[in-house]
């Protein structure tokens, strides 16, 4: 059950939120629900800014002449889907949501872009670097972490002991990300770690069991380092 109501009092760590019209049934269930878990989401009052929504808007123009349907259509298409999937499925518009929820619209539209292969020109890659998820996508779809070309190479941050082949090593947590023929040069051999890492904005992700199995990076019989 789902209620939304407004908060009266705080007191060290109890909230009272008082809630309007509460039918026979609901109280009934909110009776027998004190003392067990429940969540709350706050409105902080911040709204879509008009970036996001600069940057939502260019993408579902992107993607509506890539896949050849209207503007009005992806935009109604992704937004449906992406209400199904929150935890808290609410309807909401672009002209006035919350900040929080144009974050994740975006992330889930650039998520959408990433994995149907749709090419973009918008430049995301602030969005991109902040999200673990995105950065995430880039290494499962070998997009280079800094310039967004496709079929970039896993290149890995930490060194694995040198001689050693890299398949009979377990890679769970080396920091890893994937970079084009180019920025992979310009990483390894010209400005070094740190300074790639600042010049560009880009930060690595620490590779999973589950992206290597993914990535098929290992030998069944791979060793712990
Ligand atoms: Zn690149």
């Amino acid at each position: 059950m789902q209620e939304t109501g407004f908060i009266t009092s705080f007191n060290d760590d109890e909230i009272t939120i008082r809630i309007k019209d509460l039918s026979d049934s609901q109280r009934y269930m909110i009776t027998n629900a004190v003392g067990s878990q429940s969540t709350m989401y706050f409105d902080d009052g911040r709204h879509i800014t008009v970036d996001q929504r600069k940057k939502i808007f260019a993408l579902f123009n992107e993607i509506s002449e890539y896949l050849g349907y209207t503007q009005v259509n992806v935009e109604e298409i992704l937004k449906i889907r992406f209400i199904e999937q929150m935890d808290n499925p609410v309807w909401f518009s672009f002209s006035n949501c919350s900040i929080e929820i144009a974050k994740q619209f975006l992330e889930y539209e650039i998520t959408f872009c990433i994995q149907n292969e749709i090419p973009f020109k918008t430049k995301l890659m602030d969005e991109i670097q902040q999200s673990y998820a995105l950065r995430y996508q880039l290494v499962m779809h070998r997009i280079c972490f800094v310039c967004g070309k496709t079929h970039a190479q896993l290149d890995h941050v930490d060194t694995i002991g040198m001689g050693r082949n890299r398949r009979h090593v377990n890679q769970v947590g080396y920091y890893a990300w994937t970079l084009c023929d180019k920025h992979h040069i310009s990483g390894k051999h010209t400005d070094g770690i740190t300074t790639f890492m600042q010049k560009y904005q880009v930060k690595p992700i620490k590779l999973t069991q589950e992206m290597i199995d993914k990535l098929n990076l290992a030998d069944k019989g791979a060793i712990n380092q």
